[in-house]
């Protein structure tokens, strides 16, 4: 069946490309993880895992054991961390998955074990990475709970500490003051660790901020010091965008961030079409509580997406689309499922013609960074709110 004319394209050829771009900062120092969490990013999952992998990743992190097991069914062979944790019930789903969760609550331990032993696990078969809260006060164990978690890993449990895990969230700030102090608890988290006679391979750090702002010496230098193997979790660069870096940064912006802003490619443009036009007397109102009022004889059209299909109320009055190659300004409200641009001053406009929301027209470009700003978040949030009926199509 035909559809209703919006939908998103991805370009799974600049997912690669980005991935092999982030790959090559990480080399040799670090390996990376590709975050695919929340449907890729809105991306969707079942295009973008793939592409990932074809490009070369080993590892992919999704929030949920059901994003897990989603994963797993399009990449049976990829190595998938479930960074949001295991919730009770879920360890059997973990264990017939082979998935490998993030865990620093002793229940998680509990559950992963109590299903590794159901089916019959061999001793330290059953990976997981611990999670230490080195400030973010989100998840992650305080220094005060760490050894409850490292008595379960005993010589003949199932269980293998095969990683141990923070988040940086400060890593765009320009004094890197945050990530220094969160470094030196990771370091005396491992020191703990060690002593405890555990022995975990890989020091699991970092997001697209960390990666591109030039932090990955610094990082690997800890792990080193451990003998552990370092590994980033970039998602927003993968997806072709360069997070936002404090302003303060701009004076010595690492040649990382700078070769991004050159390299990296975006992967998705959200499109509608026009569905009919109207051309409108002085004074008529536009939309629901007729917040736009037509100032002069006007053209509009009216286009096929609404805040259901994930296009932010605020935008009404003050944003604009691409058609035939400009910018079309959005008036009056945006409606559930329907939007009204201004044409007046676009030639030719006829019904069925491409309207881009999000990607490029002729020479214009329109950003989720863009779209953030009007809206009043991140361009994180532009991606993910996505609605599930806009169809993700390859391109
Ligand atoms: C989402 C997430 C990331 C990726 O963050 P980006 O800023 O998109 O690169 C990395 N690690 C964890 C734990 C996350 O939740």
């Amino acid at each position: 069946m035909l559809r209703r004319p919006c939908w998103v394209e991805i370009r799974a050829q600049a997912l690669e490309n980005n991935f092999r771009f982030l790959n090559g900062i990480a080399a040799p120092h670090a390996e990376l993880l590709a975050i695919v969490k929340a449907n890729a990013y809105g991306h969707s999952l079942g295009l973008c895992a793939p592409a990932i992998v074809r490009a070369g990743a080993s590892w992919l992190g999704v929030t949920s054991v059901e994003e897990g097991v989603e994963a797993r069914s399009v990449c049976p062979e990829a190595r998938i961390l479930v960074i949001g944790g295991v919730f009770p019930g879920q360890g059997i789903d973990v264990v017939a998955n082979s998935l490998t969760s993030v865990i620093w609550e002793p229940s998680q331990l509990n559950e992963i074990e109590a299903a590794a032993h159901a089916a019959g696990a061999a001793p330290a078969s059953v990976p997981v990475h611990l999670e230490l809260d080195t400030g973010m006060s989100r998840q992650g164990t305080d220094e005060a709970h760490l050894d409850l978690l490292l008595t379960p890993f005993s010589p003949d449990s199932p269980l293998r500490l095969e990683a141990v895990m923070t988040h940086l969230f400060a890593a765009d700030e320009a004094d890197g003051r945050v990530t220094g102090e969160q470094l030196e608890r990771v370091d005396a988290a491992l020191k703990r660790v060690f002593a405890s006679g555990l022995r975990p391979e890989i020091l699991n750090i970092g997001n697209s901020a960390a990666l591109l702002g030039g932090q990955v010496h610094a990082i690997e230098e800890i792990a080193k010091r451990h003998g552990l193997g370092t590994m980033l979790r970039p998602g927003l660069a993968l997806y072709g965008l360069v997070p936002e870096f404090d302003p303060a940064f701009a004076a010595t912006e690492p040649q990382e961030l700078t070769q991004g802003r050159i390299q990296l490619q975006p992967v998705l443009s959200w499109k509608s079409k026009v569905v009919s036009l109207r051309s409108v007397k002085a004074g008529t109102s536009v939309g629901y509580n007729g917040t736009f009022v037509a100032t002069e004889p006007m053209r509009l059209a009216l286009i096929a997406v609404g805040y259901a299909d994930g296009l932010d109320r605020k935008l009404g009055n003050h944003f604009s689309l691409l058609v035939r190659g400009h910018r079309a300004p959005i008036v009056g409200r945006i409606s559930m499922d329907q939007t009204v641009v201004d044409v007046t001053e676009i030639e030719g406009v006829e019904p069925g013609d491409e309207v881009v929301l999000l990607g490029s027209q002729g020479n214009q470009v329109i950003t989720a960074a863009d779209h953030a700003k009007v809206s009043e978040t991140i361009p994180w949030e532009v991606f993910t709110r996505i609605g599930p009926r806009v169809a993700r199509l390859a391109v």
